[in-house]
């Protein structure tokens, strides 16, 4: 069994469950209780043949999230609950969105959709967190936690390269806790509205075909990245990442961009 199955709602892993069992197919169950059970729902680990009886387009249509190479090793799940808070900014998460992270295949990318509202915490977190870039007209926030890029929207969450499902869930429940925390100090920090500092550009390269092809005029993706980077390009200006073939780097792409305020990111759309 190699691939872990992701879903949004523990209704939809349920039903998942019960065709595997009427199916009379094997699976692992990978379980967020209890430290993660706010930011995620139990996910099936399946082969192949499991996978395809999911998505089987003869029964009822089971919402999946995604799925990935199940990783050995991963970190544990804590086996205590999740801190609560008299004031919840955040909410819960629901994990929308899993797959390879096509700026490293090792790695996943989640997009999490939460009932909470971020907006107003935003100001706050960008003075807590001294890596933060926020782009106060758009309204989103992004930052490194070591090599994954994070992205905060007001009711949205994505994190890039992230290890795992695991370590996603871990990610998730780690900014559910900063946000709240964050937000129950807000009296004591001022709260900030400038964009203090830009994800590296070998983020923005990671997010590139990487062919260096010079359609974009530059010798070499690396110097298309950096012209990004300072505002002096549009990511429509590399045609290559908007053909079918690299369609997975597109949002990557344009959401790192957005992020550094690029003109023309902002048109652009992305696909998740
Ligand atoms: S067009 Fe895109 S893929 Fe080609 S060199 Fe420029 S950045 Fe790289």
């Amino acid at each position: 069994m190699d691939i872990v199955v992701a879903f949004p709602r523990s209704s939809e892993f349920e039903k998942a469950k019960s065709r595997m069992d009427f199916a009379r197919l094997s699976y692992g169950v990978l379980s967020p209780d209890p430290g993660y059970s706010f930011v995620g729902a139990p996910a099936l680990i399946c082969d192949p043949y499991g996978l395809a009886t999911l998505q089987s387009r003869d029964e009822e249509l089971i919402a999946v999230a995604g799925w990935v190479d199940r990783k050995l090793g991963t970190v544990a799940v804590p086996q205590r609950p999740p801190r609560e808070f008299q004031e919840d900014i955040f909410g819960q998460a629901v994990v929308m969105f899993l797959a390879p992270c096509m700026a490293d295949v090792t790695k996943v990318r989640l997009i999490a959709h939460i009932s909470g509202d971020l907006t107003a915490v935003l100001p706050y977190l960008n003075t807590e967190i001294r890596s933060a870039c926020f782009n106060a007209k758009s309204v989103f926030l992004t930052f490194m936690d070591k090599h994954r890029l994070i992205t905060l929207y007001p009711r949205r969450v994505t994190i890039g390269k992230a290890d795992d499902l695991v370590d996603g869930w871990r990610t998730f429940e780690f900014l559910r806790v900063l946000a709240n925390s964050v937000w129950a100090r807000r009296a004591a920090i001022p709260p900030s509205y400038d964009m203090k500092s830009k994800p590296p550009a070998l983020e923005i390269y990671e997010r590139l075909p990487r062919t260096n092809c010079k359609a974009c005029g530059e010798r070499t993706c690396m110097a298309f990245a950096i012209r990004l980077w300072r505002g002096e390009a549009t990511p429509s200006q590399c045609e290559p990442v908007f053909s079918p073939e690299y369609a997975g780097l597109r949002g990557a792409l344009i959401e790192i961009c957005r992020g550094l305020g690029v003109a023309g990111a902002e048109m652009d759309t992305v696909d998740v």
